[in-house]
C-alpha cells in the first residue's frame, strides 16, 4: 500500500508542474496523447472543448479528449438535457458517408471578448459561443498623445464593443488581450515605444476598470497564429509559421503540436534579427534589425503610400521581409507561412517581390521553398486570437462558477 502511494505521490510529483504548465498556458499545449494523463472527462471540459476548437461530433470529442465514447456519450446527452447542447443539421461522418447529426454548443452558453493594441490601433471584438464575431471596433492612436488619452480610447473602444454586442457582462467569461510586449506571462502590463524614443509601461486593467472581467495578455504574433491555426490557413497544418506586420513584426512557430514560445519567455525577436547593414538606430538599441527596414513603424505617412515610387519602396521592404522569413525558417523550418497585417492589403506588389527573395534566400541555404500565404481573415485577426486564446484561459472557471463542473458519475 505505501509502495503504490509512493510511486503515485512520485508520478505525481514528475508530471505536476507540466500539468500545471499545460493548464496555464491553455488546453492546446497539453499533449492528448500522453499515456500518463488521466482524464475524467468534465461538462466544462466538453464545452470548453467544444466551443475552443470547434468539435460537431461524438467522435471529434473523443479523438481529441481521448476519452472513451461512452463517457462522452454520458456527458453530452447530460448537456442536451439541460439545453446546453443542441444536435443540428445532419452531416457527412468522415469519409463513409454515414449521417450523423452535428452537436452545437448554444450560441449564447458564453460570450468571449478579444482586443489588441498595436502601435498604429486598438481592436475589439464579442465572440459568441459558435466563434462568430457579434461587434467589432477599431480605433487608430496616436503615439503622441498622453499614455492616459490612449488607455481612455481603449477603455471607450471596449465599452462600445460590449454595448453593441447586446451581451449581459455575467456572460462575458473574459478577455484575452494580444499586445506586441508580454512583460510576464502573469503580468497585465505591457511596454510600448512611444516617440521621441522612450518604454513607457501600460498597465491593461486600467481599461477594463469596472468592467469586473478576467484579462490576460498574449503576444500579438501568437494571437494571430492561434487564429490562423483554428480558424484560419493553418488549419490543417501540422507546422507553420505566423508573421505579423504591424508597428512592430512579429513571428511564431508552430512545430510539432506546440507553439515554440516559452512562459519564461513570451515574446519574439523576429523584428529584430539582423538584416542588412544600417546607421538607422532601433528601437531596441541594434543596428540593421529587420524592424527598422519593414515595420508600420517605419513607413511612410499615409499620404505618401501612393505612386511608382512607394511601389519601389513596398518592393524593397517585401524583399526586406523575405530576407526576414528566410533566416526564421533557417532556423527551424515549416513548410507554411502566413503573413497577416499591413501589407496584406498591397498583396499583388508585395507578394512576388518576397516570393523572389524567399526563393533566392533559400536556394541560398538549400532549403525548399516554403508555401506564402497572405491571410484573407482581415485585420480583426489578432483581436479574434486573442478571445480564442481567452477562453483557453477562463472558460473552466466561468463553467464552474456557472454549476458546470461534475465530472461523470
Ligand atoms: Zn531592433
Amino acid at each position: 500500500m505505501s509502495k503504490y502511494i509512493c510511486l503515485r505521490s512520485a508520478v505525481k510529483a514528475v508530471f505536476s508542474p507540466f500539468a500545471r504548465l499545460a493548464t496555464r498556458l491553455g488546453g492546446h499545449y497539453a499533449r492528448p496523447h500522453d499515456p500518463m494523463a488521466k482524464i475524467v472527462l468534465t461538462e466544462s471540459q466538453l464545452l470548453r472543448e467544444m466551443v475552443a476548437h470547434e468539435l460537431h461530433s461524438r467522435k471529434e470529442v473523443c479523438e481529441r479528449l481521448q476519452v472513451s465514447k461512452p463517457s462522452v456519450t454520458r456527458v453530452v446527452e447530460r448537456l442536451m438535457r439541460r439545453g446546453l447542447i443542441e444536435e443540428g443539421e445532419r452531416f457527412n461522418s468522415q469519409r463513409r458517408g454515414r449521417k450523423t447529426n452535428a452537436l452545437h454548443v448554444r450560441r449564447d452558453l458564453a460570450y468571449f471578448l478579444g482586443t489588441d493594441l498595436d502601435g498604429m490601433a486598438l481592436r475589439a471584438c464579442m465572440l459568441d459561443s459558435s466563434l462568430q464575431v457579434i461587434s467589432s471596433g477599431k480605433c487608430t492612436i496616436d503615439l503622441r498623445d498622453p499614455i492616459e488619452k490612449i488607455i481612455g480610447q481603449w477603455n471607450t473602444l471596449v465599452h462600445d464593443v460590449i454595448r453593441m454586442s447586446k451581451v449581459p457582462m455575467k456572460k462575458i467569461v473574459g478577455s484575452g488581450v494580444g499586445v506586441s510586449r508580454v512583460l510576464a506571462t502573469d503580468s497585465v502590463k505591457t511596454r510600448g515605444f512611444f516617440p521621441p524614443g522612450k518604454w513607457v509601461d501600460i498597465d491593461v486593467a486600467q481599461v477594463f476598470k469596472k468592467l469586473d472581467l478576467p484579462i490576460a495578455l498574449f503576444n500579438n504574433a501568437l494571437c494571430v497564429a492561434e487564429y490562423e491555426r483554428r480558424l484560419g490557413a493553418a488549419s490543417k497544418a501540422r507546422d507553420f509559421a505566423a508573421v505579423l506586420v504591424r508597428h512592430g513584426i512579429g513571428a511564431v512557430l508552430f512545430h510539432g503540436g506546440a507553439f515554440l514560445l516559452s512562459r519564461e519567455s513570451p515574446n519574439n525577436k523576429f523584428g529584430h534579427v539582423k538584416v542588412a547593414e544600417s546607421r538607422e538606430k532601433c528601437s531596441c538599441g541594434e543596428y540593421g534589425c529587420l524592424d527598422t527596414f519593414c515595420s508600420g513603424r517605419t513607413w511612410p505617412d499615409a499620404w505618401r503610400r501612393r505612386g511608382p515610387e512607394w511601389e519601389a519602396d513596398l518592393r524593397s521592404r517585401a524583399r526586406y521581409l523575405g530576407i526576414g522569413i528566410a533566416s526564421l525558417l533557417d532556423t527551424l523550418y515549416v513548410p507554411l507561412v502566413i503573413i497577416n497585417g499591413i501589407y496584406n492589403e498591397y498583396e499583388s506588389v508585395v507578394y512576388p517581390s518576397l516570393m523572389e527573395q524567399i526563393a533566392a534566400s533559400m536556394a541560398a541555404v538549400d532549403q525548399p521553398v516554403p508555401k506564402v500565404v497572405m491571410s484573407t481573415g482581415g485585420e480583426f485577426n489578432t483581436s479574434i486570437g486573442a478571445a480564442l486564446l481567452g477562453i483557453d484561459r477562463f472558460m473552466d472557471s466561468y463553467l464552474r462558477q456557472q454549476g458546470l463542473a461534475n465530472s461523470h458519475r
